[in-house]
C-alpha cells in the first residue's frame, strides 16, 4: 500500500490525465501542471466564436478491454462519441491528382464498415481531458523547468512563477520524450536504453475555413502514407470534416494533415506558405479555394520506438519518480491512457 501523499504531475495530455484521476480517486491529493492555457495535450482543438478545427488527434480507437471500458464510460458521460463519418483511402495505385481535369471517385476506396470503432472527444477533441480534470488541481500555464529532491521531497520551478511553494513526495512527468531532455539528470541509468530508443516525427496541420459545405464523397481521407510518400506523392496525409464529427457547430471547417516527407522538407516554413501548399493540395482532391487557413506545427506529434518496449512507463521507487507517456506504447490515445493509469497503479503499490 502506497504511503505518498502528494503528487505533481507535469503535462496535462491524455497520459497526466489518466494517471491523476487514478490517484486523486486513490486518495492521494494531485496536482498537475500544464505549460498551455488548456489540458488536452495533442488532443486539441483551435476555436473561436464561428468556428472549431481539432488539429492533433483526429479520432482514437480503443482496442485493450479495459480501455474499451473507460471510452464507454466517457460515451455514457457525453464527453465522447462514435464518429461515423465516411472515410475513404486514395486508391495509391491508382490515385492522380484531381486538377483542372477533375478526377473521378474510382480513385477513392471506400470502407465497407470500419475497421474499428472511430471516437471523438464531444463537442471537441479537448472535452475528455478537460472533463477528467475538472475536480483535479490543475496550474496551467506553468512550465515546469527545474525539479530537485530536498529531504525526501521534490520541489519544483516553473518559467511563469520561479520556485514553487509546495513540495510534493512523488513527480511524475507526463511529457512528451525530446522535453524530457533537461531532466535527465534526474534519471535512473537504467531507463537510458528505453528513453534513447524513441523517436518523434513532426507535422504540420492546416486548419482551412470555407463560406459554404463542402461537396466532397469522404468525411475523412487517408491521402497518402504518412511516413514514406513516393516521390511526386500529395504533400497531405489525411483530411477530415469538423461538422461530420459529433456535436460540432458552426463554419465548415476541414483540418488537413501534411505527410511526414513534406514536414521534414518544409519544417521550417513560415505557415502562410505551408496553408497555401495544403490548401492547393486540398484542392488537388477537388476542394475550392479555403476563405482563411491556418497552419499550426507540431514539432513532436507522433511517436515511434525503434524497439520494442519492455513496460508502458518508467518508475523509480527510490526516488518517487515516473514517467508516462503516448510514446512508451503505442503512440496514440489509447497508449497514452495506458501508460498513465499503469504507472498510477504501481505507484500506490509502491512503498514509499
Ligand atoms: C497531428 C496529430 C495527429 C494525431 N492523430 C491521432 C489519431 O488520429 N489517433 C490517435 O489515437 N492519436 C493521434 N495522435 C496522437 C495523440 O494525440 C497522442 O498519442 C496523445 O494525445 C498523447 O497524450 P500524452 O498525454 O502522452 O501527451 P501530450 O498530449 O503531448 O501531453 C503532454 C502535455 O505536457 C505539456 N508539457 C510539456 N512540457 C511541459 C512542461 N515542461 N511543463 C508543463 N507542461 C508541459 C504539453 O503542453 C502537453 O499538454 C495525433 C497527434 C498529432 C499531433
Amino acid at each position: 500500500m502506497a504511503t505518498t501523499q502528494s503528487v505533481a504531475i507535469v503535462g496535462a495530455g491524455m497520459a497526466g490525465a489518466s494517471a491523476a484521476v487514478s490517484l486523486h480517486s486513490a486518495g492521494l491529493d494531485v496536482t498537475l501542471f500544464e505549460k498551455s492555457r488548456g489540458p488536452s495535450g495533442r488532443m486539441s482543438t483551435r476555436r473561436t466564436d464561428d468556428w472549431q478545427a481539432d488539429h492533433g488527434a483526429q479520432y482514437f480507437t480503443a482496442k485493450s478491454p479495459a480501455f474499451q471500458t473507460e471510452v464507454q464510460i466517457w460515451c455514457q458521460k457525453g464527453w465522447a462519441a462514435l464518429w461515423e463519418g465516411r472515410i475513404a483511402k486514395l486508391d495509391l495505385i491508382k490515385g492522380r491528382p484531381r486538377g483542372k481535369e477533375g478526377g473521378t471517385q474510382d480513385d477513392l476506396l471506400f470502407e465497407p464498415t470500419p475497421p474499428t470503432p472511430r471516437f471523438v472527444g464531444t463537442p471537441r477533441m479537448t472535452s475528455i481531458v478537460a472533463s477528467m480534470l475538472a475536480p483535479l488541481t490543475l496550474n496551467n500555464q506553468t512550465t515546469i523547468t527545474g525539479a530537485q529532491r530536498v529531504n525526501g521531497k521534490w520541489r519544483l520551478s516553473s518559467k511563469e512563477h520561479g520556485e514553487l511553494s509546495q513540495a510534493f513526495d512523488a513527480l511524475v512527468w507526463a511529457i512528451p520524450r525530446p522535453q524530457l531532455e533537461p531532466f535527465e539528470g534526474l534519471f535512473p541509468n537504467n531507463w537510458q536504453q528505453t528513453l534513447s530508443s524513441i523517436q518523434f516525427a513532426p507535422c504540420w496541420a492546416v486548419m482551412a475555413g470555407f463560406d459554404s459545405p463542402l461537396d466532397l464523397p469522404f468525411d475523412g481521407l487517408f491521402v497518402g502514407r504518412p511516413d514514406n510518400p513516393q516521390p511526386g506523392a500529395s504533400p497531405l496525409s489525411w483530411v477530415a470534416r469538423t461538422l461530420s464529427k459529433p456535436g460540432r457547430t458552426g463554419q465548415e471547417t476541414w483540418t488537413l494533415h501534411a505527410s511526414y516527407g513534406f514536414t521534414q522538407q518544409h519544417l521550417n516554413d513560415a505557415p502562410e506558405v505551408v496553408a497555401e501548399h495544403l490548401s492547393q493540395a486540398f484542392q488537388s482532391l477537388g476542394a475550392p479555394a479555403p476563405a482563411w487557413a491556418i497552419a499550426h506545427r507540431w514539432l513532436y506529434a507522433l511517436a515511434d520506438s525503434t524497439q520494442a518496449l519492455t513496460a508502458n512507463h518508467l518508475w523509480d521507487e527510490a526516488s518517487q519518480l515516473g514517467v508516462c507517456g503516448d510514446w512508451l506504447t503505442s503512440g496514440r490515445v489509447e497508449g497514452a491512457w495506458q501508460s498513465g493509469s499503469q504507472l498510477a497503479s504501481q505507484l500506490l503499490h509502491s512503498p514509499k
